[in-house]
């Protein structure tokens, strides 16, 4: 076992919060109405007879309604399962879970074509077919894009318009406002309902317990663990954090994507940032610094289009190159007219900030953008406690490795919401998962207060964020336990509201995610140590599991098959420093080799390219 260097982290088993006043059953609560939620939610109505989703704000409130750029399936007779898989490999650079690529890929096909007979209106060509594009990594033309730049906004207008369909149905309750604390267990510690907090009318208000035979937890990604990410505002890591109280594992966490153009508002700039999607440069926009030069031609074989690892750490590279927070990406070539009409999104926001992609360089730099660990899953969604499944970006099914393909996630998103719907439905009909009744949990709570918030936020932007190193995630912990330290004697007496339960996960997930950093002794993926810039496979061909146990923090190393890196170029998504210098030139005709190159072809054949 592989020595962290730091400190015993401890790891309270629930949050302070007042006693719930009012109770609710289910057979299944699902908690987060994003691409995940809503459609476990929507696909087990019927199926059991009482589902409650609960969700944090309101029901379009979460990552899903942000995505840009698309969701990735296989949909042209040009493409294939098993190119989709190649890239996926590729990407996640030897430790994805080759049987959950494939269950993604194999199945993504047929979830989208569910999407669509929900009602999502996908972009077609003049002949009506599905218009698709490409982005980083992958090698096919399979992203499906709505409202050229609107994606997820599409995506969840359709499902939150079918749940509106069935909301009088007696078998789906909905509570909005609902924050989840924590997960109520049994004396077997079976998961057997939740505790959360309500703003609502009535009895059910405040602080409650909502019991079930099992809970799923889609409540999405971490990203407000740092100062500057292009998650909203929800995003703070709840369910994991949840789950690694009581008890569940947590694997990849050291695995966190910065996305490399997201734009840079400048130095003081806090919170959701405004994202220039990869698609962007799919359709030929290209990065350059300060003097107005390309940098990605000559790093790897995809150029612009490289993996987000190795694109951000270019960026970073180029940056402390020139000495700058930011370099430029450039969109004139595209026009006017073409930029309004792919990207209205994207093109609106700019020039509600002051630029203007059509005639203006637009400053970016590197932010977060996705959790590709979560709460360690199997292939039907169950994690290592029983009763407890996590879905999406809260979840680590495996599909990502150590870095997400692009637009696999709202792919991975709909696909395992399938498959935890199904394993439920078989396993609620067999009699399994029987109600049980909680147990009051052993030891003290914890509670941060919120004004700590920004204090977690620059421990982690600054030690455990795009670049790490041994003495930065040391300095990181230090802050995390000093803030845990003053929580158990200055904030001790709180109760606790939505914004310090939210701060508290955040330190919890943060001092686990920078443990799991700290075990991590090599570069791979969307994990860089200056200290160790190179990929090892002979030490670190693992997963890194973490669990509550004792009261601390544990890690277990789960090794990785070797055959998994077997036909993978992996040199390809290595850091620009250890590339060979042979491999490095792009490839002749490569993708987003030349600027004026569109790939936007049809879901049945080419339809438009450039
Ligand atoms: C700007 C942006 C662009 C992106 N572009 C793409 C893209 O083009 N393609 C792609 O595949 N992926 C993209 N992603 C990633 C993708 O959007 C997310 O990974 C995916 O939508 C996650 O879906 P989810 O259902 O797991 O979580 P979310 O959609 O984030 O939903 C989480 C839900 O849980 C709720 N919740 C959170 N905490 C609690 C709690 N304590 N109690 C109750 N409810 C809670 C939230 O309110 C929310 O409803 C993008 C992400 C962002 C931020």
């Amino acid at each position: 076992m592989p020595q962290s260097g730091l400190p015993d982290v401890s790891v309270p088993r629930r949050l302070s919060a007042p006693a719930p006043g009012w109770t609710t059953t289910a057979d299944v609560i699902v908690v987060g109405s994003g691409i995940a939620g809503l459609t476990t939610a929507l696909r087990l109505r019927r199926r059991v007879d009482r589902v409650l989703l609960v969700t944090k704000t309101v029901l379009d409130e979460g990552s899903t309604a942000w995505a840009q750029g698309g969701i990735a399936a296989v949909m042209s007779p040009e493409d294939s399962p098993a190119e989709h898989i190649h890239d996926t490999l590729v990407a996640g650079v030897g430790l994805c879970d080759v049987d959950a690529v494939r269950a993604l890929v194999t199945e993504g096909t047929d979830a989208v074509w569910d999407l669509i007979a929900l009602g999502a209106d996908f972009d077609r060509g003049d002949t009506g077919k599905i218009s698709l594009t490409r982005e980083g990594g992958h090698h096919r033309d399979r992203i499906l894009h709505a409202g050229g730049d609107a994606t997820g906004r599409e995506i969840s207008r359709a499902l939150i318009a079918a749940l509106d369909r069935v909301r009088d149905d007696p078998g789906i309750e909905v509570i909005e406002h609902a924050l989840v604390v924590d997960l109520l267990t049994d004396s077997d510690e079976r998961v057997c309902g939740v505790t959360l907090h309500v703003i609502g009318e009535g009895q059910v208000d405040g602080v409650g317990a909502a019991h079930a035979r099992a809970v799923v937890l889609a409540t999405g990604g971490l990203g407000q663990i740092y100062a500057s990410t292009t998650n909203p505002s929800v995003a703070t890591g709840d369910g994991m954090a949840a789950a690694l109280r009581a008890g569940a594992v947590l694997a990849d966490l050291e695995f966190v994507q910065f996305h490399p153009t997201v734009l840079w508002l400048g130095e003081g700039s806090r919170g959701q940032q405004p994202l220039i999607s990869e698609a962007v440069r799919g359709e030929g926009a290209f990065l350059v610094d300060e003097a107005g030069e390309r940098f990605m031609q000559g790093q790897h074989a995809l150029a612009d289009l490289a993996p987000r690892d190795v694109v951000a750490r270019a960026i970073i590279a180029r940056m402390r190159e020139t000495g700058t927070d930011h370099v430029y990406l450039d969109c004139r070539q595209l026009g006017a007219e073409f930029l309004e009409h792919r990207f209205p999104s994207i093109v609106a926001r700019c020039r509600e900030l002051g630029f203007d992609p059509a005639t203006q360089l637009l400053p970016v730099a590197p932010a977060q953008h996705y959790a590709s660990g979560g709460v360690r899953t199997d292939l039907r969604g169950r994690t290592s406690l029983e009763g407890l499944y996590a879905c999406g970006e809260t979840s680590c099914t495996g599909v990502h490795g150590a870095n997400r393909l692009a637009s696999n996630s709202l792919l991975e998103g709909v696909v395992f919401a399938r498959r935890i719907a199904d394993d439920l439905t078989a396993r609620l009909g067999a009699g399994e998962l029987p109600e049980a009744a909680p147990v009051a949990s052993k030891g003290e709570p914890e509670l941060v207060g919120s004004k700590r918030r920004l204090d977690i936020q620059r421990a982690m932007t600054a030690g455990a964020g795009t670049v790490r190193s041994a003495t930065s995630l040391a300095a990181t912990e230090q802050a995390l336990g000093a803030l845990a330290v003053r929580a158990a004697t200055e904030d001790a007496d709180q109760q606790g509201g939505p914004q310090s339960w939210e701060t508290t996960n955040l330190l919890h997930l943060g001092r686990a995610l920078a443990y799991a950093a700290a075990l991590r002794e090599e570069t791979r993926g969307g994990h860089v140590r200056e200290d160790f810039p190179s990929r090892d496979d002979d030490h670190f061909l693992h997963h890194v599991h973490l669990r509550r146990s004792g009261g601390v923090l544990a890690a277990e190393v789960v090794p990785v098959p070797r055959s998994n890196l077997e036909g993978l170029d992996l040199d390809a998504s290595m850091p620009v420093d250890v590339l060979d210098e042979d491999r490095a030139e792009p490839a002749e005709g490569t993708v987003g080799a030349s600027p004026a190159v569109r790939h936007t072809n049809s879901a049945n054949g080419p339809e438009e390219t450039a």
